[in-house]
């Protein structure tokens, strides 16, 4: 078994266990102890910045969006609102399941968005704009550049990615291990240089369009938007 398997069938577990009652805590707005707070202050800032670029271009009804990786709905649920045509997907059916949940609580039951339960690799179809928050941190980077390969070759338009970035402190790390209880349950944390994810994007056939960078405490993400040349 390569690590990338090993990793993914790890993240998946964990998503499926303990993972999924700590992040859908800190996606949701219960409450919540003081880093969790800050993480979840910092993530709702990643998923408005996106948001906003999308808003602002004018075209959200046209668009159809594949969210890789969309946890708990938190990016979905608003654009479909918003009124793209959204297809969303995560490796763990909990996750799915709560979005699913969410998705009706708040725009009733409709078809918009589609939900699946799907590994990012096994995703198929073309999209207007694919957007992946918060994933490439379980992705090493010698992963990275496959996954990201994989979610450029389904976005016509554009892909917008958010990561960890590496040159920044290790305190998210450490925070981040804080949430995963014991040895058995850790999944691992990767950072990624900026300058590796833009050159991947690059040789994928896009180029850098906005960006953006959350930091609060616990939390830090840098957003791209990568444009098909
Ligand atoms: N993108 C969501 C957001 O920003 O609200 C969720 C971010 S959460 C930190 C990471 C999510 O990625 C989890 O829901 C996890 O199950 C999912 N994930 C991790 N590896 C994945 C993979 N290979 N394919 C699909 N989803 C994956």
């Amino acid at each position: 078994m390569t690590n990338a398997v090993n990793d993914k069938a790890v993240v998946k577990d964990y998503f499926n266990a303990t993972g999924f009652d700590r992040w859908r805590r800190i996606y949701g707005d219960g409450e919540v102890n003081k880093v969790q707070k800050d993480i979840r202050i910092g993530h709702q800032q990643t998923i408005d910045t996106v948001i906003d670029w999308l808003k602002s271009d004018g075209n959200l009804a046209e668009l159809s969006i594949c969210d890789a990786g969309c946890g708990v709905g938190s990016l979905s649920i608003p654009l479909a609102q918003a009124g793209a045509k959204v297809w969303a997907s995560d490796i763990s059916e909990k996750m799915v399941g709560e979005a699913r949940e969410k998705a009706k609580e708040v725009l009733g039951e409709i078809y918009n968005p589609t939900f699946s339960v799907q590994d990012l690799e096994s995703l198929g179809g073309k999209y207007h704009t694919v957007v992946c928050l918060d994933v490439l941190i379980h992705y090493p980077t010698e992963d990275a550049a496959k996954m990201i390969g994989h979610l450029a070759s389904l976005a016509e338009n554009r892909l917008i990615l958010s990561f960890a970035p590496k040159t920044l402190c290790l305190t998210i790390l450490k925070k981040i291990g804080e949430f995963f209880p014991g040895p058995s349950k850790t999944t691992r944390a990767y950072q990624h240089k900026e300058a590796d994810i833009i050159k991947i994007l690059e040789n994928n056939g896009f180029t850098i369009g906005r960006t953006s960078m959350t930091s609060t405490r616990f939390y830090f993400s840098r957003i791209l938007e990568a444009v098909r040349n």
